[in-house]
């Protein structure tokens, strides 16, 4: 049996009080639904003295729609311009709401693709964004890696994927973000002295130790993401073992603005599971611009396949990982749904 080890656990019920608890201790963190910090506790990867529980705090709760200056606004209202959603919305949240469904269903099947319909109705968007990276060497119990020598991410100075000292490449895993970054999210950071909003692609760094710009001080107070018009559509497709459980293989956002007579004006297209953070795709407006997506479908394809290189760090072979990427970023693109207007 894994068993956990003691800590203090704190139920603030405001975020400024939540903040507070992270800055008097410095060996705390924060907890959401627990799917994830829960089981690395067990694994010994994290070994908190306090935990900060965020589920009571009702600022972290909800779905709504604002105005530019971030003003809640009645839904379909002329004046709202984002989607605002509160860090401790569950993902069954999230993957359920009509205003995720209609403005940007590439977030709701995303959210309805994390693991099983239990941690769903559990996990949190603040969780999923701050997921801990994800590798073979590491998500394993504290025996398992101690037979091993430990690894760079954690207790050890080796990296077992690619043999050096250097850099962690532990696999980014979550769901929601590569929808978050193809829709241009953003995210409000919250600790004890200040509010900063960093975007959700630059949120992420490619070093699989602390794959993320926020402050351990720091919390994810809530995700904004600017409506996207009539004219985008938006998908995500993801590659796992079990269709029921698994984390993501490989995941796979797309959103598509295209032109009145029905050619692309703009592609964003981010796959991940691949390295320490998510790859945005590059280069694909020279290449999709001006034409018709079924026709471009396959360059783009093949621009995702040169671009993207996975390691050892999932336990599945990573020829066959970059093989899948131009077959499911086809699906991704003849899967796209538009974005609908929602009723006042
Ligand atoms: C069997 C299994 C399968 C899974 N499959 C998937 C999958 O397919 N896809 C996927 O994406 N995930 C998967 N997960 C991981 C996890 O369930 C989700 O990522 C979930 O969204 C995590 O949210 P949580 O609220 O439970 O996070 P927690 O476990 O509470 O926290 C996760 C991390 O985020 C930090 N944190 C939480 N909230 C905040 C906040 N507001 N501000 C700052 N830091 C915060 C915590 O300190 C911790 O470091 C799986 C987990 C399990 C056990």
């Amino acid at each position: 049996m894994l068993r956990l080890h003691e800590y203090a656990y704190h139920r603030p019920s405001t975020l400024a009080q939540a903040a507070a608890f992270l800055r008097e201790h410095e060996d705390a963190m924060p907890i959401a639904g627990g799917t994830d910090l829960m089981p690395n506790m067990k694994h010994r990867l994290f070994t908190p003295r306090h935990l900060v529980a965020l589920k009571g705090v009702r600022e972290l709760h909800g779905i709504w729609m604002a105005d530019a200056e971030g003003r809640p606004v009645a839904t379909g209202s002329p004046d709202a311009t984002q989607l605002v959603i509160g860090a401790c919305t569950t993902l069954s949240e999230v993957a359920r709401s009509p205003m995720v469904q209609a403005a940007m269903p590439s977030l709701a099947q995303a959210a309805g693709q994390v693991a099983g319909p239990q941690i769903r109705n559990q996990g949190t968007l603040g969780g999923n964004l701050c997921l801990d990276t994800r590798c073979t060497y590491y998500n394993q119990s504290f025996f398992w890696r101690q037979a091993l020598g430990f690894c760079l991410k954690k207790d050890g100075d080796v990296c077992h994927v690619t043999r050096t000292g250097k850099k962690c490449v532990a696999a980014h895993s979550a769901d929601t973000v590569p929808a978050l970054i193809t829709l241009g999210a953003q995210v409000d950071l919250v600790s004890a002295d200040e509010t900063r909003t960093v975007g959700v692609d630059p949120f992420f760094v490619a070093d699989g130790q602390w794959n993320m710009v926020r402050r351990r001080d720091e919390l994810v107070a809530r995700v904004r993401i600017p409506l996207p018009g009539a004219s985008v559509r938006t998908g995500y497709t993801k590659v796992r073992q079990r269709n029921s459980i698994d984390f993501p293989l490989l995941s796979i956002a797309a959103a598509v603005e295209f032109e009145a007579d029905e050619t692309v004006r703009r592609v964003s297209l981010v796959v991940s599971a691949l390295g320490s953070r998510p790859r945005v795709v590059t280069g694909l407006d020279k290449l999709a611009a001006g034409q018709r997506l079924d026709a471009v479908a396959e360059a783009v394809a093949q621009q995702a396949f040169k671009q993207c290189h996975p390691l050892e760090n999932i336990i599945v072979d990573p020829d066959w990982r970059r093989a899948m990427v131009p077959v499911y970023v086809r699906r991704a693109l003849l899967g796209l749904a538009p974005a609908r207007a929602l009723a006042a």
